[in-house]
């Protein structure tokens, strides 16, 4: 490959919506067969919203509003979409500021914890409140049910060793997913979905993105994602991997491509080989066809 022909490659990139680090990665790109899309904020807005509050057991009056003051106080710690939602929503609807927690904790990939008011409370998937031996009453087990055959993520709220909410949160299919992973398809590409949230959603979001159902891989914790790409490189895959959070950094950087959402945050950034500008994923299916056509001319 001559320099001059991936340095105009490269400008028409920048015209697409794409930043490519060097000149070298165009290379890299011609024999991607699988692309890896994480969920939350790659193929889904990632803008979170709280749609219901399910309670259950020994819950004080107004149980609603003090499951969501305290979720929304413990939140408001942490910058996961999901707690932005959370701690968003609680301060609409519930009076007065929200109290500050101590000694708070965020559990990569499950949740958060901390003391609120003098409660210790716990927010985050169920499996976190497992780890704390913390069951769901049978009410809310079915509320969790109800949400995530809906497509959405069921984050439980306990406090003082109780299990007491479930909160419905949700984000949308970004308009574009759809397109783009027909496109991947049209390029002889695999879709894969990556997430950390559970199988019924993950399988849900796949469905509305045209992902098939057996390439679906969720529960997965956010130190595991690179262990996901290299196990398809293991495989003989060659592998692109979109995304665009902290959580996603050292996939980008382990996979023969990392495509990072311009969107995202900077880690992602920093370790992806390609940024889309505008977290729009049809500019990856450019990027590949791009990258494809400039080889062909050089050759
Ligand atoms: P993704 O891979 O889809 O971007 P993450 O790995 O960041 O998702 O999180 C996985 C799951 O952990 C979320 O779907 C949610 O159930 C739970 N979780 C993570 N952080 C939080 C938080 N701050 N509050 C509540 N739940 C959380
Ligand atoms: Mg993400």
């Amino acid at each position: 490959a001559t320099p001059t022909a991936l340095m105009v490659g490269t400008g028409r990139g920048a015209q697409l919506g794409i930043l490519i680090k060097g000149p070298e990665v165009l290379e890299s790109t011609r024999r991607i067969d699988t692309i890896v899309l994480d969920k939350t904020g790659t193929v889904t807005t990632g803008r979170m919203t709280l749609l219901a509050v399910h309670t259950a057991g020994d819950v004080p009056e107004e149980p609603e509003e003090e499951a969501l003051r305290l979720a929304g106080a413990l939140e408001n710690a942490s910058e996961h979409p999901i707690a932005r939602a959370i701690a968003a929503a609680a301060a609409d609807r519930t009076a007065g500021p929200l109290p500050a927690p101590e000694d708070f904790t965020g559990v990569p990939g499950k949740g958060v914890t901390g003391m609120v008011d003098g409660h210790a409370v716990l927010a985050g998937r169920p499996a976190l409140l497992a780890d704390w031996s913390i069951a769901l009453p049978p009410g809310l087990a079915e509320a969790r049910a109800a949400a995530e055959a809906r497509g959405r993520t069921a984050i439980a709220v306990a406090w003082d060793g109780e299990a007491r909410a479930i909160l419905e949160v949700a984000d949308a299919v970004k308009p574009t997913s759809a397109e783009a992973v027909a496109r991947f398809r049209a390029l002889g590409l695999t879709p894969i979905l990556l997430t950390g949230d559970n199988e019924t959603v993950a399988r849900a979001v796949a469905a509305e993105a045209g992902i098939s159902p057996e390439h679906v891989i969720a529960e997965v914790l956010p130190e595991d994602k690179a262990a996901v790409v290299s196990r398809l490189q293991a495989e003989g895959r060659a592998v692109a991997m979109a995304g665009d959070g902290i959580n996603d950094a050292a996939a980008l950087a382990t996979a023969n491509l990392g495509l990072a959402m311009g969107t995202g945050t900077d880690a992602a950034i920093e370790a992806g080989d390609l940024t889309l500008v505008r977290g729009d994923l049809r500019a990856a299916a450019d990027a590949i066809r791009l990258s494809r056509s400039t080889l062909r001319t050089i050759k």
